[in-house]
């Protein structure tokens, strides 16, 4: 597999001997490769230049292109084509010349002889960049909250269950906070909705100050947030979060020339055993931030 391309492809590959297929082939907007069956690369089309950066002119610098993580489903793929004679599809994450991301959808076709034998193989590439660019802001989308950028109620959900399976595992506890903004209604209706929205983001930001990188900071909806605290082995730890928090709304606020000052309130429980579960420890802190609420607001209360 280290033999290099010749660059007269029509003497090597049987494909390129119809000047059709060789006039549709060099011209094409995806990339054509023959191998033939040892695996030598036998011709790479211009196209490659054109989107990657440069020829391939040997089989070592096709699996060079190709993220690593992807290099034995490439194998695995010559090696299957070799084996059953029938085409298939698969995609890939490569980095061009200048190492920036590339996705591929590759099709392996396998290209029979005259006599009905396995001859060659081509892997065809087509440039999927820009879908997958578009799928994985979609996934992004459905995660997070578009105002705050916040995980959204989903997300909470997925790794609350995931933190319970490890704390399960690990016998780690870990806090779980509800947070809801007092009299938020208020602000909206003193000072518009704008102010309102722009009063989420600045919250958002200022209680990303009181957390560490490894805590889940997410809003569920309105003016109602949860946070999650792994790994915290005493119920101090959380109460100094909490804290915190408590503290960092001291300072007013500044928002589109208005200043005015606001509080949250937050129920909190930990979790304990085996036992706990997702439902009943939203239940908790429900009930612990009602108590709060009715308390007069602008405090913490544990479950
Ligand atoms: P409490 O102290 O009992 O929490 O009262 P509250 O005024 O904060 O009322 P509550 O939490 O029940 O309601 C939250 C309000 O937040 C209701 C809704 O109009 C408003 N809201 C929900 N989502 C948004 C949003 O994305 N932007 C803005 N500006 N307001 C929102
Ligand atoms: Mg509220």
């Amino acid at each position: 597999m280290s033999q290099k391309a010749d660059p007269d492809i029509g003497t090597h590959s049987s494909l390129l001997k119809d000047t059709f297929v060789r006039q549709f082939i060099e011209q094409a907007w995806d990339l054509f490769s023959i191998f033939d069956v040892y695996g030598n690369l036998t011709y790479a089309s211009k196209s490659f230049s054109e989107v990657i950066g440069f020829i391939p002119s040997d089989f070592q610098q096709v699996v060079d292109f190709i993220d690593s993580e992807y290099g034995m489903d490439v194998h695995k793929m010559f090696i299957k084509t070799l084996q059953t004679c029938s085409s298939s599809k698969l995609e890939f994450r490569a980095r061009n010349a200048a190492k920036n991301i590339i996705w591929f959808e590759c099709t392996a076709i396998p290209i029979r002889n005259d006599e009905g034998d396995l001859a060659e193989i081509s892997f065809v590439l087509t440039d999927i960049t820009l879908r997958k660019n578009q799928e994985s802001r979609l996934v992004v989308m459905a995660f997070h909250d578009p105002l705050t950028g916040l995980p959204n109620r989903r997300m909470f959900k997925e790794h609350l269950q995931q933190m319970l399976l490890k704390a399960n595992r690990t016998k780690r506890p870990f806090g779980l906070l509800y947070l809801d903004i007092d009299d938020f209604k208020v602000i909206n209706d003193t000072m518009g909705h704008d102010v309102g929205d722009a009063f989420l983001q600045d919250f958002t930001h200022r209680i990303k100050g009181c957390l560490r990188e490894v805590d889940m900071f997410a809003r569920m909806g309105g003016d109602e947030f949860t946070i999650l605290l792994p790994a915290v082995d005493c119920k101090e730890h959380v109460e100094s979060v909490a804290q915190r928090i408590v503290q960092c709304f001291e300072q007013p606020w500044e928002i589109q020339g208005q200043q005015f000052r606001a509080t949250v309130s937050m129920g909190i429980t930990m979790y304990r055993s085996n036992e706990t579960d997702a439902t009943s420890m939203m239940k908790e802190v429900d009930i612990a931030l009602y108590k709060v609420k009715g308390k007069g607001r602008n405090h913490y209360q544990f479950y």
